[in-house]
């Protein structure tokens, strides 16, 4: 599956692009994974990923674990790996938020993830990111709600910071996709 069908949003000195896609496809500086706190790999996204990226990726995330996070990555924080065998150069690994109805800070936790990983490529001098739905799959977030944090903390950060050229959603489904269409037209 290659990037088909997408819209692009200028905001600020970057952009905003939305496409449907697999993420481990794509070629670019560094994408994020929606991993679990144990970073071992898992399902969806992440089991793809590690799938992927190989032994390297998975090596350096055990690495990570042992040497700053022993009891695993808080939700909301981010780690970076390189991309092993993707085409992307780094995984920037994060935790999302579980969905428990909206009332225990799911939406600055979820803000939390996109906001750190975004500093991190910032920090590495990264220029391009690629970012799947974070939370929307096992972790059961409601993608209409997401796509309206995702959109708007990306935004609020390229406002701020010139240092990122591109930040790409790559949505799984047809409808990811047009659930996010939607929140762009309304907040970008
Ligand atoms: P979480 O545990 O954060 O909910 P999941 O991996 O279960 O993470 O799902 C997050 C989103 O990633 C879902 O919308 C899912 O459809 C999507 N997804 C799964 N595999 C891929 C992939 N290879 N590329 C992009 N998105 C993917």
């Amino acid at each position: 599956m290659k990037e088909l069908i997408g819209d692009e949003f200028q905001v600020g000195r970057g952009k905003i692009c939305l496409v449907k896609g697999d993420i481990t496809e794509i070629e670019t500086d560094a994408i994020v994974n929606a991993a679990n706190s144990t970073l071992m790999g898992g399902g969806g996204v992440d089991g793809a990923i590690h799938r992927v990226g190989g032994p390297k990726v998975l090596e350096e995330c055990k690495r990570i674990r042992a040497a700053e996070w022993p009891d695993g990555l808080p939700t909301g924080k981010a780690v970076i790996t390189s991309g092993g065998n993707l085409k992307a150069k780094y995984v920037i690994h994060t935790v999302g938020p579980v969905w428990h109805g909206g009332n225990r800070g799911e939406p600055e936790l979820l803000a939390e993830a996109y906001r750190n990983s975004l500093n991190l490529a910032v920090s590495r001098r990264l220029k391009t990111i690629a970012f799947p739905s974070i939370s929307t799959g096992a972790y059961g977030y409601p993608i209409e709600k997401a796509s309206r944090v995702a959109l708007t903390t990306v935004k609020e950060f390229l406002e701020k910071e010139d240092k990122v050229d591109k930040v790409e959603f790559v949505l799984f489904s047809a409808y990811d996709l047009k659930v996010y269409r939607g929140a762009a037209r309304g907040l970008l």
